[in-house]
């Protein structure tokens, strides 16, 4: 699939109208941050602007015409989730805050049923969002977490994941593209192989669900969580998707409003699916906005624009590596939309500031990756992250001021 002309890109670029704006006085905004999200087309600013000023009512329990156009629209949000995603059926779309929250409902109500001993399989690329909820799950039940190692290149080690996943393995967790090396992993074989196995798999989507076409019918996972921010949509909105039977066999795990059927002093019984899983009053506006956000994608077509990103990030890794005093932090076969690295002599957070002086927006830390920085033997990295807007002059602009930073530390 062909990527988007410079031409199309420059037109695609005025739907964002924060990409206009300048920083330092005038320095053209160069936002390279994009695995910590996005940002939003005007669509989806008018979007949040239209509900909150048109249709804004609480859903499912109003009789009144606001009330059910609050609800039409949130459930046909829902449904563009679904069909977005390739969801098996719109009833297991949960919407949650995001990511994080996704995962967290899968360890704790899913996870109820592990026991001691029972194994839960990440890998050593994860984000915070995939280790943490299940230390805790493994705190409360005595299973215990294991984690797939790297090869020197940044990628799975699938050897290793061939002997780890073994008869007590109950749920592979892994992410399919590392937020902090870029490293698009092959989720699909690794989870036909736990599938045979009997193994339950989680995907953690958060960083491919904006940047590949995603079936996840096709890929065959139990769950797949991901958030709206970093697909053009707003923050505090992301999903959790599994099969109605998998989440009908599933405990409620927050209690309260929406997610009841009856209530008395002794005892309550729980609403059909998803609203099982969605106590309180929803993030209505937030999902609104996230359905206007697919709606953007959808038209500029995914597959293009896995075929841009893939264009600009292989660019950019290229790049940055002939660069003087720049080392990659992985060098995968496939990439997803960042690039890592150190510059030697400076500290990330040093190189972070400094380019920020000319306008270009990167990250630096552990990127809620601290597991990964122990096995990279680094406390942090440079993270330059990439979405279907920018641009390889970008990239220039970036090196451009891993220069400058370079001069001030006197390294030339
Ligand atoms: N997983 C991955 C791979 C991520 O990159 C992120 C966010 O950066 C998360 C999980 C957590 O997402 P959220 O903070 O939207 O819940």
């Amino acid at each position: 699939m062909k990527a988007f002309s410079p031409a199309e890109i420059l037109k695609i670029r005025e739907d964002f109208p924060i990409l206009q704006r300048k920083v330092h006085g005038d320095r053209d905004l160069v936002y390279l941050d994009n695995a910590a999200t996005s940002q939003k087309p005007l669509c989806v600013i008018e979007a949040l602007n239209h509900y909150y000023r048109h249709s804004n009512a609480n859903v499912h329990r109003g009789m009144h015409a606001l009330a059910e156009e609050a609800t039409a629209d949130y459930e046909a949000a829902r449904a563009k989730v679904a069909g977005f995603l390739g969801a098996p059926d719109p009833k297991g779309v949960v919407f949650t805050r995001g990511t994080t929250e996704a995962i967290n409902l899968v360890a704790q109500s899913w996870g109820q049923k592990l026991q001691s001993g029972d194994e839960i399989l990440i890998s050593v690329m994860e984000h915070h969002s995939n280790i943490v909820p299940w230390q805790l799950l493994a705190q409360r039940t005595g299973a215990v977490v294991k984690a797939i190692p790297l090869t020197p290149t940044g990628e799975l080690d699938l050897e290793a994941f061939d002997t780890l996943l073994g008869p007590k393995t109950r749920i592979l967790a892994l992410t399919q593209i590392s937020n902090a090396l870029g490293t698009v992993n092959p989720v699909k074989d690794l989870i036909s192989k736990a599938k045979a196995h009997g193994t339950t798999v989680l995907i953690d989507g958060a960083q491919s669900a904006p940047h590949l076409p995603i079936n996840i019918s096709e890929l065959g996972c139990d769950f797949f969580a991901c958030s709206a921010h970093k697909m053009c949509g707003p923050t505090g909105i992301g999903a959790l998707i599994a099969s109605p039977e998998l989440l009908e066999s599933m405990p409620p795990w927050q209690g309260g409003g929406e997610m009841i059927d009856q209530v008395t002093l002794e005892s309550s019984t729980w609403a059909d699916l998803p609203y099982k899983f969605e106590a309180g009053t929803p993030n209505i506006g937030d999902a609104i906005g996230w359905a206007s956000a697919i709606d953007y994608m959808q038209e500029l077509g995914m597959e293009r624009i896995e075929a841009t990103l893939q264009a600009l990030v292989n660019d950019a890794a290229d790049r940055l590596d002939q660069e003087p005093g720049v080392t990659l932090t992985a060098r995968p076969t496939e990439r997803g939309g960042a690039v890592s690295f150190w510059l030697d002599g400076i500290h990330p957070h040093d190189v972070a500031q400094l380019v920020d002086q000319s306008g270009v927006a990167i990250r630096a830390g552990h990127v809620c990756c601290q597991p990964l920085m122990k096995h990279l033997g680094h406390p942090a990295i440079n993270r330059a992250s990439y979405h279907f807007y920018n641009t390889p002059e970008e990239t220039g602009r970036l090196l451009e001021a891993i220069r400058i930073a370079r001069k001030i530390f006197g390294i030339s």
